[in-house]
């Protein structure tokens, strides 16, 4: 029997637009194959031991809630994901939770909140917020029946900077991703997968739902091949159509 386990850290703060929908697509993507999930959550004081789960998620939360859980995160549980990071664990994070791993966030009147330093990259709050559908193209996506295409929402004042350790998880085609300046969205770095994107983003991007889950079982089970195809025409509809959608 392949089984996957699955904790949203801090479901209660960290699940903007509708972010809970990632866990959701992961779960239905996984049993479609016959293969157990098991969700758990854990938030603000509970114990969390990385060596149960096999995908830990992390939604978007604003300022406030990342203000709220800095205290649980750096002092409780920072040491567990910096290792779990290292050991090479599959995260999925959003926005705040994306900038949540990185080093600090400097919100816009100059208030710097020290974050986890768990990927070498940071974030400068604007005064503007980057609101509105984004396309990114993937490389590692790419294939004969693809264009490595994502679509997303992104909604964030914060302007992310990546060091050289951490590679962006796409190109931006539209919209800001980072920063608005040198087109890269997200962020890659061991088996951590990182994005602005809401929306929310893996069910109507299938391929990256998919490729999270591969990563997760070859990472979980030795002998791990690949995942039986589904018939995605629904959720192939959804992302054609917001592409079009966004691409005018
Ligand atoms: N506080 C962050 C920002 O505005 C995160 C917002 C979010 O998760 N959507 O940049």
């Amino acid at each position: 029997m392949i089984e996957i386990n699955i904790c949203h850290l801090y479901p209660d703060l960290l699940n903007l637009y509708g972010d809970r929908g990632n866990v959701i697509t992961l779960v239905k993507r996984a049993q479609w194959r016959g293969i157990t999930v098991n969700v758990s959550h854990v938030s603000l004081g509970e114990s969390f031991d990385s060596e149960k789960y096999d995908i830990v998620f992390l939604g978007g939360g604003q300022d406030y809630e990342q203000e709220i859980i800095q205290d649980d995160v750096l002092k409780s549980k920072g040491n567990e994901i910096k290792n779990a990071i290292q050991n090479h664990k599959v995260f999925l994070c959003i926005c705040g939770g994306y900038q949540l791993l990185g080093k600090y966030y400097k919100t816009w009147d100059g208030k710097e909140i020290e974050f986890l330093g768990a990927l070498d990259l940071w974030t400068i709050g604007g005064k503007e917020r980057m609101i509105g559908n984004i396309v990114f193209e993937c490389d590692f996506l790419k294939s004969e029946s693809s264009d490595g295409r994502i679509v997303g929402f992104e909604n964030h004042s914060g302007r992310t900077y990546l060091g050289p350790s951490v590679k962006p998880l796409g190109k931006v085609v539209k919209g800001y991703g980072n920063n608005g300046e040198d087109f890269g969205e997200g962020a890659i770095y061991n088996n951590v997968f990182c994005s602005y994107s809401h929306g929310s983003l893996l069910p109507k991007n299938p391929s990256l739902a998919d490729h999270i889950l591969t990563v997760a079982l070859k990472q979980k089970y030795s002998d791990f091949a690949s995942l039986e195809p589904l018939n995605d025409d629904f959720e192939n509809i959804a992302h054609s159509t917001m592409i079009k959608r966004v691409m005018g």
